[in-house]
């Protein structure tokens, strides 16, 4: 069994105290678990993927310019990785099992080559860590689901701005997808 941490839109505007879709409170307090969790894998030689949400400056096209504000904006500090993970990924980021996608959509596996990457380095196993618990952790847990990944959920390393939704998402990470949430 070979396994893959998905770091997942651990940035400033979904996290920071003055990010533009911020997770607020919950969303700072994970840091040090992520951050630990993500220095685990490395060293242990696992994959880490950071799969980053991307948009485009006013793009009218895209479906959550209706639903949220502006976030994540390419080349912005609010894309950056938020706190000491920004520091984890630079100084790993020319290791071979070091990752750093975009992504457009909630899901990790919408629209990119993340499951060939994960196939092609023979990875069945996925732990998630990042957030928001109940928007793109679950969509991107979702999508590992039916594509056959089992899957890990940090319950210390994800959050998420709405505590109902958050809560919502863990226990059906493990009860519909079948997910260890440890
Ligand atoms: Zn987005």
């Amino acid at each position: 069994m070979k396994r893959a941490l998905i770091n997942i839109d651990y940035t400033n505007d979904f996290v920071a105290e003055d990010g533009a879709l911020t997770c607020g409170e919950p969303g700072q307090v994970i840091e040090p678990t992520i951050v630990e969790l993500t220095n685990q894998f490395i060293k242990n030689d696992d994959v880490v993927v950071f799969a980053v949400d991307v948009h485009e400056e006013k793009d009218p096209y895209h479906p959550e310019s209706k639903l949220f504000p502006p976030h994540n904006i390419r080349g912005t500090d609010g894309r950056t990785l938020y706190g000491h993970l920004r520091m984890t990924y630079e100084s790993n980021a020319d290791k071979a099992n070091v990752l750093f996608m975009d992504k457009t959509r909630y899901s990790a596996f919408s629209g990119t080559d993340l499951d060939i990457k994960l196939r092609e380095r023979g990875i069945t196993e996925l732990h998630l860590v990042g957030v928001c618990t109940d928007i793109c952790v679950l969509h991107t847990a979702i999508e590992a689901y039916n594509l056959g990944y089992d899957i890990v959920v940090h319950k210390d390393a994800v959050a998420s701005f709405n505590q109902a939704g958050h809560e919502w998402a863990l226990g059906h990470f493990e009860s519909v997808l079948g997910a260890i949430v440890k």
